[in-house]
């Protein structure tokens, strides 16, 4: 037996002495003590520790104390309800292991992590009953330890394989980049292969344009006082090719006047210290033959880095004609301006040899997009006129060359303008600027084309269209006006109108101007004017005044319309008329006659029938006759035959015999007479009672519905003015105003079936006019009507 299990006391254990010991217990004691293995025997129900010496190293190190003959249940008592199943297992007869299991034990001088395979299996009695545990041991910390190795390796491994991953990557990306860097060189470089073609083409075109502007260039080292120019700068300044001159002797060459005022400058600029640009003229005396010539300089002074000027670069331009242009222009300045201010409707620019604009002036400047202030001085191009410049560019070189033209310009907005375009020439007869002149045309084009419009109606006009001065003389003539009158516009235009006119109706003329100067129009005038040959034509004339813009009279526009046919048949109608009723007229007579005869013989007689049958008839003859009379009248009066033959009479007995006669034919209506004494006028008796006739019989034709017609007289000074009141239908003012022409009938419901021929008012219109009389009506529709004719007493 082992040392340690022979040092301990088994008496005093559930086990006893070693000697009662079960057989099995013994043999596996033995057994245990005879390997180099740690083993471990719990035997009995309370799981007595015997162990040998291998596992005594184990559990010492681990416990720190001897545990052999306790119970494994006080020993492990922390862990024991994880360890109970296992052992419970293995006393059921069980084999359990537990590989690999770790114990930190204290060895070669340090604590470490050791493994060990834990196998567990029942040891049998001899009755077959499992009377405790052997537990076997085996370190496998060496295998553990390789294992682990392994395992760091292997993570040594996989680490590096990321690493070596991740550098890989690394890598593309670099090559990447590497690769884009690349890219990007190429097409830098493209790029300024690019920049440095336009660079080039730049250069060349602003090769092209200084050659173009003849610009000298120029660029002074402060340090040497090296002065190196190009070959227009040295022509400029008349110095032959290749001479060298330095920048003393160029100084020398500035005009004495100008040279302190360009020293300064250059001094200013020197003393800047920083970058700076400068700009003035001067006159330089030419190197070869001392001539004066005006230039322009332009200089960019450039400091280095301790703000000390290192140079003057520039450039030089020969102004001299530019400069003399201005300077004629300027002199001439006001004038131009004026010129501009004094024409309405202008514009004047006047541009020099190179197309700078000078001036700009005129009050068309804001209509056609001029800006005196950004345009003079400038070149169309320097602000923004590129467009228009090119449209006229053309013509400015002509005007240049020397040409004075005109040329019409309409704007899209339908502005008319007129552009002159003079070249301004010095003494010597060359050209140094141009004046370009527009005048704004519309008005007189559209007055132009208003005319022609006008010309063209009155050309096709069938009427005589003539125009006239006020004092007569004709000054247009239409074709028209020829076909009618017979003369040519050539032969009557500056001749007066009186020509036209027959001697008896001279005195229209002064009349009708009398009139028309009085604003009114003449319309509808009928008379007779002469042809050339001799004819006398009926011609109806309207006459207007011709007005200038401020609305005085400058003359007269006449329409004559040939008439004459017209009038022939007017003359047939009222030759048939005439013939008719003259014819008519004997008949009834008769009628007339016979009538009066039956009359007085049936004064007497007993049948009334037959003498109100005889009354009527005579009414209705009478009607009768006073119809024909009046148709008798207007053709009489058409051919001026209707004589006025005045006699002394009382009007007022008049009045009265009209009113009997009257009341004889007329029952329907009450005819109230207010007279009051004689009244002698002296008028044609006849003609006068036709008028008072007719007019009664209109106021009893008129109010049909009702009684009253009322008639009267009143004496007022030298005149005596008869009325004739009704209370009938009344007439429109419309109508009033035309009642009294021929031929005029209302046309209403009411008037309809009320017989008549419009002749009436027109004869008496005529009659009380040709005594030197007024006649008139006033009217109210469905009130009544009141007509008076006013005649002189005398
Ligand atoms: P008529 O033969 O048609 O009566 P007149 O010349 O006598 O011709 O009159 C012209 C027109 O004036 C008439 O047709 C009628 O319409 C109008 N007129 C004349 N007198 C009157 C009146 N007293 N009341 C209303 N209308 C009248």
């Amino acid at each position: 037996m082992g040392e340690l299990l022979r040092s301990i006391d088994w008496t005093d254990t559930p086990l006893g002495p070693p000697d009662v010991w079960p057989s099995a217990l013994k043999q596996t004691v033995s057994m245990m003590l005879g390997t180099t293995f740690p083993v471990l025997i719990c035997w009995g129900k309370d799981y007595i520790q015997l162990y040998n010496d291998a596992f005594d190293f184990i559990i010492g190190v681990a416990q720190q104390r001897r545990v052999a003959g306790q119970s494994a249940r006080k020993t492990y008592a922390k862990i024991w309800n994880d360890l109970k199943p296992v052992i419970e297992d293995v006393m059921k007869g069980q084999t359990v292991g537990f590989p690999n299991f770790m114990v930190r034990l204290n060895r070669n001088g340090h604590s470490e992590e050791c493994y060990f395979d834990f196998s567990g299996s029942p040891i049998r009695e001899d009755d077959g009953n499992i009377g405790g545990i052997l537990l076997i041991c085996a370190e496998t910390t060496e295998k553990m330890r390789a294992v682990e190795e392994v395992a760091a390796t292997n993570e040594e491994f996989m680490a590096s394989n990321e690493e070596l991953e991740s550098a890989n990557e690394e890598l593309a990306a670099i090559n990447e980049e590497v690769a884009t860097a690349n890219h990007e060189l190429i097409e830098t470089q493209r790029d300024l292969q690019r920049s440095n073609m336009a660079l080039a083409e730049s250069e060349a075109r602003l090769k092209m344009a200084i050659d173009a502007t003849q610009l000298g260039t120029w660029d002074y080292i402060t340090v040497n006082a090296e002065l190196y120019r190009s070959e227009e700068c040295d022509s400029i300044f008349g110095l032959s090719a290749g001479k060298s001159t330095g920048f003393e002797e160029f100084s020398n060459r500035i005009h004495p006047d100008d040279r302190e005022n360009v020293f300064r400058a250059f001094q200013a600029s020197l003393s800047a210290h920083k970058a700076n640009r400068h700009n003035l003229n001067c006159r330089i005396l030419r190197f070869d033959d001392n001539a004066m010539r005006w230039v322009s300089l332009r200089w960019t002074a450039y400091f280095d880095t301790g703000r000390k000027a290192t140079r003057l670069t520039g450039t030089l331009v020969d102004i001299t004609e530019t400069k003399l242009a201005q300077d004629s222009i300027a002199r001439n300045e006001k004038f131009f301006r004026s010129i501009a201010l004094n024409i309405p409707n202008s514009l004047i620019v006047v541009i020099d040899k190179d197309h700078r604009y000078v001036l700009v002036e005129g009050d068309l400047m804001d209509k056609m997009g001029y800006d005196r202030r950004d345009y003079e001085g400038k070149h169309p191009t320097e602000i923004g006129q590129t467009e228009r410049y090119d449209a006229s560019k053309h013509l400015y070189d002509r005007m240049m060359a020397g040409e004075k033209f005109s040329i019409e310009r309409t704007t899209p907005t339908g502005e008319n303008y007129m552009i002159h375009l003079v070249p301004l020439k010095d003494e010597r007869g060359e050209v140094y600027a141009g004046m370009v002149m527009a005048i704004d045309i519309t008005p007189i084009r559209q007055a132009e084309e208003k005319s022609a419009k006008l010309a063209a109606i009155v050309e096709s006009s069938d009427d005589a269209i003539v125009s006239k001065t006020l004092e007569s003389v004709i000054t247009s003539w239409n074709d028209a006006a020829q076909r009618i009158f017979g003369y040519t516009a050539d032969e009557i235009i500056g001749q007066t109108i009186y020509k036209l006119i027959p001697p008896d109706r001279q005195e229209e003329e002064p009349r009708i101007l009398e009139r028309l100067k009085k604003g009114e129009r003449v319309e509808h005038f009928e008379t007779k004017r002469l042809t050339k040959y001799g004819r006398l034509l009926d011609v109806s004339l309207t006459i207007s005044p011709v007005k200038d813009t401020q609305g005085n009279i400058i003359g007269l526009s006449k329409i004559a319309r040939d008439i004459t046919e017209k009038k022939l048949e007017e003359q047939r109608k009222n030759d048939f008329i005439g013939m008719v009723s003259h014819e008519l007229k004997t008949p009834l007579t008769s009628l007339n006659g016979i009538i009066q005869v039956a009359n007085n013989k049936l004064k007497h007689s007993e049948d009334t029938f037959l003498a109100g049958a005889m009354h009527k008839a005579n009414a209705q003859v009478k009607r009768m006759t006073a119809m024909i009379n009046g148709f008798l009248n207007i053709s009489r009066l058409e051919v001026g035959k209707m004589p006025i033959e005045k006699e002394p009479f009382d009007l007022n007995q008049l009045l009265h015999e009209i009113l009997d006669e009257t009341s004889l034919v007329v029952s329907s209506h009450k005819i109230i007479f207010r007279g009051s004494g004689p009244v002698v006028i002296n008028a044609d008796r006849e003609k006068i009672s036709s008028v008072i006739s007719n007019l009664v019989s209109n106021a009893i034709k008129y109010s049909p519905r009702k009684k009253m017609v009322e008639l009267g007289y009143q004496v007022k000074g030298n005149t005596v003015t008869v009325s004739i009141k009704d209370e009938g239908m009344g007439i429109k003012p419309q109508d009033l105003e035309r009642v009294f022409d021929r031929y005029y009938r209302v046309e209403t419901n009411d008037t309809r079936h009320i017989s008549g021929f419009g002749i009436g008012l027109y004869l008496s219109a005529e009659i009380i006019e040709r005594h030197g009389g007024k006649i008139w009506a006033e009217s109210e529709i469905e009130k009544g009507s009141t007509f008076y004719f006013e005649l002189p007493l005398k």
